[in-house]
């Protein structure tokens, strides 16, 4: 642990970077601000699509390497889904869903948080539910429940291994103060580090605007629809950033290359983080690979026959000449 926070509830060390609202509340990476205005009601699309391209966590931001991925629902049905559970949040650490049921107003405050039956305070759920999956299988992209015309990511989860039914604020604590035992800073390398710097702190930077435009880059812009979510046309509308991503496809030493040339700084981070992985995240490494089918595919049309095509065809060719001939 890492020092205290509201309430006298110990801080992870790998939440002590997060900045802190005047009551002491930690700004979670999730949620949309800039240098005077943070809105814990509302989760910005623009950092969701960069905690799922980059495969880290909602709350501190950080990496997810081998640990489970949990979501916080309410609804106990979600811990029996066969299909999976699929949520409008990004998923986080345990420790970090354990940490946010101790201090996140709208999760320690559950009737107050998220777009199902209770965000309209129509009941008041029993229970906080916790699923930890092993996966995170898809971003989809869905119509907006609270605002009709939108559409949002929403991060679907596979592979449920363990849960946390919480029913009361004394197990709550008990459950956190296990997780803190075991609790031990994340190794992180330089360009991890530098992703994290750019996505925690209060910046001017709107919404993490700076850090989706990377994560294009580096391959989201092959995400199915992602041009449809609230915010995301800027990026369908200018092709520069589809044509990034389809050369880091293309030429492995790009996506190092042109980071060299620009000065947007979250732009060299994510290709410099892009160009440093020996093992891509699932979602990022499903895009890209189904990009290159495509972009080989179409480079072969546009080429015509290859010269071993061409080849193959004149031995045909002479066979069959010869057969005639006998
Ligand atoms: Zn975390």
């Amino acid at each position: 642990m890492s020092g205290t926070g509201p309430a006298g509830v110990p801080i992870p060390q790998r939440c002590a970077h997060l900045p802190t609202d005047s009551r002491g509340y930690p700004i979670i990476a999730t949620v949309g601000r800039d240098e005077d205005t943070i809105d814990f009601g509302t989760v910005s699309e623009y950092r969701k699509l960069v905690l799922a391209t980059f495969d880290l966590c909602g709350v501190c931001g950080l990496p997810f390497g081998e640990e489970l991925r949990w979501q916080v629902g309410f609804r106990p049905e979600a811990l029996e889904a066969t299909g999976g559970i699929e949520a409008a949040e990004a998923p986080v650490h345990e420790i970090c869903a354990l940490y946010s049921a101790q201090v996140c107003p709208f999760v320690s405050s559950p009737y107050a948080r998220l777009g199902d039956e209770y965000r309209k305070g129509a009941r008041r759920p029993e229970q906080v539910i916790l699923a930890g999956s092993t996966r995170t299988e898809q971003l989809c992209v869905r119509p907006s429940p609270w605002q009709p015309g939108t559409k949002i990511l929403t991060f679907r989860m596979a592979d449920l291994t363990r849960s946390h039914v919480l029913h009361d604020a004394e197990q709550a604590r008990a459950a956190y103060t296990e997780a803190l035992a075991d609790d031990t800073p994340l190794a992180l390398d330089t360009q991890q580090e530098q992703l994290t710097a750019l996505l925690c702190p209060l910046t001017q930077e709107e919404n993490g605007g700076l850090l989706a435009g990377a994560a294009w880059c580096v391959g989201a812009a092959f995400c199915p629809d992602l041009g449809a979510v609230l915010g995301m046309d800027v990026f369908a509308r200018d092709s520069r950033y589809r044509q990034v991503a389809e050369q880091t496809v293309l030429d492995a030493g790009f996506a190092d290359a042109y980071a060299g040339t620009k000065r947007d700084a979250s732009l060299q981070a994510g290709l410099r983080w892009l160009s440093t992985r020996t093992e891509l995240p699932e979602l990022l490494k499903h895009w890209r690979r189904s990009a290159r089918g495509r972009l080989v595919r179409t480079a072969r049309k546009d080429n015509g026959p290859s010269q071993e095509q061409r080849r193959k065809s004149a031995r045909r060719k002479q066979k069959a000449a010869r057969r005639r001939n006998r």
